[in-house]
């Protein structure tokens, strides 16, 4: 009995680190994402107020950063109301990070595709996407682009709004732990096409995003895992809106340490 304290306070704290030392990632729907890593707040196009796959309250949101991906209105969504209330930093292309100092946003960092930089959660790498950007007062918004992040021994790939293309495959030679990619169709890849993707990128695990959000791009997520599981080795996490997942790399591809957390 005595010394059963210590051991489950050691698990206890084992526990705790796995958890700090994971990418925790949260999914609020459409491409709405929140990513915790290295002890920051970083959130993906933020599209809350009028996403009718989440209730969440953008005021409750926390942000250290802010990553936009291009220009359209379900994906600059509440970038703004989020910024003034958090502070947060907003990473996005040059054009677009104009925009926002122009709306009276301060802290922005412009980058673009293929251009790196390490933040102080780790390192963010903007991706050629297939898309549009006009803004949503019609101004222009650059290129549209995907992250590539690098923090905690972990590589995710977010593809953001594209179409499939072919140099997916170099973005996958940098060895993709956990893409998200979109499979609504319609607007951005569809399923068939996220899968060809799914076999460019080769991750560990990939979450679908960009569905269900209107009747135009319904789709059926389950079938999609499916596909994916029987023609790859990738693992796919359908997350609902609200659920989060843990990931830890174990440097060896296993998802030992990968739970869902409603
Ligand atoms: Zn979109």
């Amino acid at each position: 009995m005595v010394f059963q304290v210590p051991i489950l306070w050691i698990n206890l704290i084992i526990s705790l680190k796995e958890i700090i030392m994971s990418v925790n990632l949260t999914y609020h729907g459409h491409s709405a994402l929140s990513i915790k890593t290295n002890g920051t707040n970083v959130l993906v196009d933020p599209f809350i107020k009028d996403n009718p796959l989440t209730s969440v309250d953008l005021y409750s949101l926390q942000a250290d950063y802010i990553l936009v991906s291009h220009g359209h209105e379900d994906h600059v969504g509440d970038t703004i109301a989020i910024a003034k209330n958090t502070g947060a930093t907003i990473i996005t292309n040059l054009e677009i990070a104009n925009w926002f100092s122009a709306q009276g946003i301060t802290n922005v960092h412009p980058q673009h595709i293929g251009g790196g930089y390490t933040h102080e959660f780790g390192y963010v790498k903007l991706t050629h996407a297939h898309h549009g950007s006009s803004l949503p007062d019609g101004s222009y918004g650059g290129n549209p682009c995907g992250f590539l992040i690098k923090a905690l021994d972990t590589t995710l790939y977010l593809a953001c709004d594209t179409g499939l293309f072919g140099d997916m495959k170099l973005i996958g030679d940098e060895g993709v732990d956990l893409a998200v990619l979109p499979i609504g169709d319609n607007f951005t890849m569809g399923p068939k096409d996220a899968l060809r993707a799914v076999k460019m990128i080769k991750p560990t695990l990939a979450i679908p995003a960009h569905y269900n959000t209107w009747p135009l791009i319904e789709q059926n997520a389950m079938k999609w895992k499916q596909a994916v599981e029987k023609e790859t080795t990738t693992k796919v996490y359908v997350l609902q809106s609200g659920q989060s997942i843990n990931y830890k790399n174990n440097q060896d591809d296993s998802i030992d340490n990968l739970f869902i957390e409603t």
